[in-house]
C-alpha cells in the first residue's frame, strides 16, 4: 500500500514517446487555510515532504504553511518516469501563474515546463453552499488552469450531507459558469475504461480525507485514516471517501489529458488574451 502511485498501469493514451522521456507533471492546492492542503498532498503521494527539522512532540500539529513550496519528487514505477511537483501554497492562489512562461518559440522544446497541470480547490466543509469567497477565486482561476474542486476534511460530514453538499456545490458551479476540468470523451475506448471515466467524473468534487497517521480499525487492520471514538474513517477505501477517485483522476487516468488540455486549451487562452491586451 504504501509507496504505491499507480502511475506505471500504463492508460493506453500516453504516448510511447513520453514514457521514454518520463513525465512532468505539476499540480498545486489553494483554499483556505487550515482545509488540509498540505496533508493531502502528503498523502497523495506518501511521502512526508515536510519532514520536521527536530521530532515534534506527540501532539504537535504540522507547522502552518507560510509560503508558497514547491516539491519535486522523481518517482519510478515499472521503468516509468514521473517527475512530479507539488505547489503548495499557504491560502489561495492569486499568484497561479501560467502566464510567467517565456515565450520563445525557436527553444520552445528546451524551456523547462512550469505550467501547472491541475489545481486542486479545498472548500470547506460547511454543507451549505459554496462561499461568495470561492466563487471569485474559482472565477478568477478557471480559464487559466484545470480546476478540480474537493470538498476538504469530508469525515466531518456524513454521506447524506456530502451528496446534498456535492450537488449544491456543482449547482453554484454552473450557475456562476465557473468551468471545472471535464475530461474528454473518447470515441474508441473499450467499455472498462469507459467505465472508469464515468465513476471518476462522478465523484466531483471529490469528498477527500487526509491523513499522516496509520491507525488501527477495530477489526486489527492499520491504514492510514482517522480515528474517531466511533471508528476509524480510512484514507483509501473508497466506501469512506472519493480520495482514491481522485489519485486515479490525477496521477494515472488523465495525467495526460490534464496535461494536453493545459497545452493546447488553456496556454493558447492565455496567449491570445494577452495578444489582445496588447493591441496585437
Ligand atoms: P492547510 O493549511 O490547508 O495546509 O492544512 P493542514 O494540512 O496544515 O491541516 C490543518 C489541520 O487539519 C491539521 O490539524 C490537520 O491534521 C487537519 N486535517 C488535515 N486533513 C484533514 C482531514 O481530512 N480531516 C480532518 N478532520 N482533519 C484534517
Ligand atoms: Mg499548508
Amino acid at each position: 500500500l504504501m509507496g504505491y502511485v499507480g502511475f506505471a498501469n500504463l492508460p493506453n493514451q500516453v504516448h510511447r514517446k513520453s514514457v521514454r522521456k518520463g513525465f512532468q507533471f505539476t499540480a498545486m492546492v489553494v483554499g483556505e487555510s487550515g482545509l488540509g492542503k498540505s496533508t493531502l498532498i502528503n498523502t497523495l503521494f506518501n511521502t512526508p515532504l515536510y519532514p520536521p527539522k527536530e521530532p515534534l512532540p506527540p501532539s504537535t500539529e504540522r507547522p502552518k504553511t507560510v509560503a508558497i513550496e514547491s516539491i519535486g519528487a522523481d518517482i519510478e514505477e515499472n521503468g516509468v518516469r514521473l517527475h512530479l511537483t507539488v505547489v503548495d501554497t499557504p491560502g489561495f492562489g492569486d499568484f497561479v501563474n501560467n502566464d510567467d512562461r517565456h515565450e520563445n518559440r525557436v527553444n520552445r522544446q528546451k524551456i523547462v515546463d512550469n505550467r501547472v497541470h491541475a489545481c486542486l480547490y479545498f472548500i470547506q466543509p460547511t454543507g451549505h453552499s459554496l462561499k461568495q469567497l470561492d466563487i471569485e477565486f474559482m472565477r478568477r482561476l478557471h480559464t487559466r488552469v484545470n480546476l478540480i474542486p474537493v470538498i476538504a476534511k469530508a469525515d466531518t460530514l456524513t454521506d447524506e450531507e456530502i451528496a446534498d453538499f456535492k450537488a449544491r456545490i456543482l449547482a453554484d458551479i454552473a450557475h456562476h459558469n465557473i468551468h471545472i476540468f471535464q475530461a474528454p470523451s473518447y470515441e474508441n475506448e473499450d467499455e472498462e475504461t469507459l467505465a472508469e471515466a464515468e465513476e471518476i467524473a462522478s465523484k466531483i468534487p471529490f469528498a477527500v480525507v487526509g491523513s499522516d497517521h496509520v491507525v488501527e480499525t477495530s477489526d486489527g487492520r492499520h491504514v492510514r485514516g482517522r480515528a474517531y471514538p466511533w471508528g476509524v474513517i480510512e484514507v483509501d477505501n473508497e466506501e469512506h471517501c472519493d480520495f482514491v477517485k481522485l489519485r486515479q483522476m490525477l496521477v494515472r487516468t488523465y495525467m495526460e489529458e490534464l496535461r494536453e488540455y493545459t497545452n493546447d486549451v488553456l496556454y493558447e487562452n492565455w496567449r491570445s488574451e494577452k495578444l489582445l491586451s496588447m493591441g496585437v
